[in-house]
């Protein structure tokens, strides 16, 4: 996606070996124009699809996957993540280990809010090892419902989420994707 692509290399900002900050326009600040188009940009990659449902993971997925939802016409749930030691009943929970935080957090997902059968579109901001949409997988599981595909804002190809959707056979589109950073240059595939 072109827009996006320039948007990266003029405002992303690259963090140690791996790492890309893009809070001025999706992870803090956000780009409502930018979203919008975004959203446009997944409805028509997965036109072809019955989708009933968009899933991501709070808080930085939310933006993409409501204008995502905006542009489909569906309902969009996002998994919390708990802080509390104890787990409230009747919800479907995953841990998720975050690759920028290097902590691990437990998602869940009201039982009110997915449900058998259902045909859930996975959105997230990035893609980076994978971990946070192989929860939101193992939720719709466990919940009997069917994952009709994933669509990623930001990959960066250079670690293996790509890969370990694949083995998952989950359809995966990316907006951007990044093949590496070189000499301070995000460089894309
Ligand atoms: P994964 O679960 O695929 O390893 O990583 C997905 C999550 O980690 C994303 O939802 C995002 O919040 C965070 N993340 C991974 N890589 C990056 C990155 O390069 N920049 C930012 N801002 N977040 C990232």
């Amino acid at each position: 996606m072109k827009i996006l692509e320039q948007k990266i290399q003029k405002d992303g900002r690259i963090l140690g070996a791996d790492v890309l900050k893009v809070d001025s326009f999706l992870n803090h600040q956000i780009d409502p124009e930018l979203m919008q188009a975004i959203g446009l940009e997944f409805a028509a990659l997965f036109a072809n699809e019955k989708i009933d449902k968009i899933l991501t993971v709070e808080s930085s997925g939310i933006a993409p996957a409501v204008f995502a939802g905006l542009a489909l016409h569906v309902p969009v749930v996002f998994a919390r993540k708990n802080k509390s030691l104890t787990l409230p009943e009747n919800v479907w929970t995953a841990d998720v280990y975050s690759f920028t935080k290097q902590t691990t957090n437990h998602i869940m997902i009201d039982h009110r809010f997915l449900s058998a059968n259902e045909n859930v579109l996975i959105i997230d901001d990035f893609l980076a090892n994978g971990q946070a949409a192989e929860g939101l997988l193992k939720i719709i599981n466990a919940a009997e419902a069917n994952v009709v595909g994933v669509g990623i804002v930001i990959e960066k190809t250079f670690q293996k989420g790509r890969q370990i959707l694949d083995e998952h056979g989950v359809r995966v589109e990316s907006l951007a994707r990044i093949k590496s950073f070189e000499n301070g240059q995000v460089i894309f595939l």
